[in-house]
């Protein structure tokens, strides 16, 4: 690992200040930030510690609550109100990692994570357009089982920058709650909605998101709650624990005896950002719970889906999968 300078800062605006010097890095909880250092696929000269700012609260005011974004994850699945108005996010939590790495993680840094492709993690690959732009993707003639099938390709053409996903389970939760992200950089605070936060790869794969490079995420919120009764996070991967989703399905409905009155639908490890599918929730509004509506979203959320040599796999796996997350939401199945 290289040399690198540590500072903690003091206020917003300390750290948001720290950042517009060249090579400077937040640092969360560094799961994944001292990991990619040791790698030598990051190389920040220092790193300005967030942990101590005031960020560490989860409140509620009116409808909505409000996730602090240095609340741990292991703190966030396991809160009062999480846990009762938000199961779905609690549950894709405690699906993730393992219990010391979610004693560790953030919420500013998981949403921040970098993707888990084998190609960008390590450097003697040299091509990785995400890490060295304009190097090509040696995933896309490589071994890419765990790749993307959706949002990377433009129409039929197979002219992807970059087939890598998002590893996060908490962003995909976050995409079907229908969250918001707040940040502040040195022209003061906005509001980004979460569809809008992570990025597909375009022509400019090495971005993984829309935030600024010297804006710091405060907090997250989250709108009043609609899937408490009836939600379901599945995740299917090749261990049981203690590994990243293959493909990963959150579902929420607010039904009306058995009529669905609205629906949060997204997926993990199908693209490069959550995979929200309006188009599948709005098919669901007005029909009635079973296998016909469900297998109908399911079409629709995998529909352009473009698969690779190793992946072809996940379009069936993920229109099971939805299939059964919305089954056990609709059960009234909780966290
Ligand atoms: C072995 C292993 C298994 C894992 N399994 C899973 C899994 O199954 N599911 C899953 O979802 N995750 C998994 N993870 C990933 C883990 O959840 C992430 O590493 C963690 O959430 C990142 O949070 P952090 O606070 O440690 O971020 P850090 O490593 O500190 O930072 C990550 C990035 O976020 C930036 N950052 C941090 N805070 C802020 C902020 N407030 N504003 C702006 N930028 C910020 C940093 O600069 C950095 O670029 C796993 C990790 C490991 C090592
Ligand atoms: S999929 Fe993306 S991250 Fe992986 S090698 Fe290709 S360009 Fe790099």
């Amino acid at each position: 690992m290289n040399p690198f300078n540590y500072q903690r800062a003091a206020s917003p605006e300390e750290a948001v200040h720290a950042l517009s010097a060249r090579g400077t890095k937040f640092l969360g909880g560094g799961t994944n930030l001292v990991d990619l250092m040791k790698y030598n696929v990051e190389h920040p000269s220092t790193l300005v510690d967030v942990t101590h700012l005031d960020f560490s609260q989860i409140t509620t005011s009116g409808d909505a609550t409000s996730i602090g974004a240095c609340v741990r994850n292991s703190d966030l699945a396991n809160h009062p109100i999480i846990r009762s108005h938000y199961p779905l996010l609690s549950q894709a939590l405690l699906s993730g990692a393992s219990p010391q790495l979610r004693n560790m993680a953030t919420t500013g840094g998981n949403l921040m994570q970098r993707t888990r492709c084998y190609y960008f993690m390590d450097t003697a690959f040299s091509e990785c357009n995400k890490r060295t732009p304009g190097s090509g993707c040696a995933a896309m003639k490589g071994f890419n089982r765990i790749h993307a099938i959706l949002g990377a390709s433009s129409g039929s053409s197979r002219s992807a920058e970059c087939i890598a996903t998002n590893p996060s389970d908490m962003n995909v939760a976050l995409a079907a709650l229908n969250a918001t992200i707040h940040a502040q950089g040195p022209k003061g605070k906005r509001t980004i909605p979460i569809a809008d936060f992570h990025r597909l790869p375009g022509n400019t794969p090495h971005l993984d998101t829309n935030l600024k490079p010297d804006e710091l995420i405060i907090a997250v919120e989250l709108p009043a709650p609609k899937f408490a009764k009836n939600s379901w996070y599945l995740k299917v991967r090749d261990r049981q624990s203690y590994a990243f989703a293959l493909v990963s399905v959150a579902a929420g409905l607010e039904l009306e005896g058995g009529t669905i009155k609205s629906a949060g639908l997204a997926l993990g490890g199908v693209a490069h950002k959550p995979w929200r599918s309006v188009e599948a929730e709005r098919s669901l509004i007005g029909a009635t719970t079973g296998p016909e509506s469900f297998k109908k979203a399911a079409d629709l959320a995998l529909a352009g889906a473009i698969p690779y040599e190793h992946n072809a796999f996940k379009i069936e796996l993920a229109k099971q999968s939805i299939v059964r997350a919305l089954t056990l939401a609709a059960q009234g199945a909780q966290a």
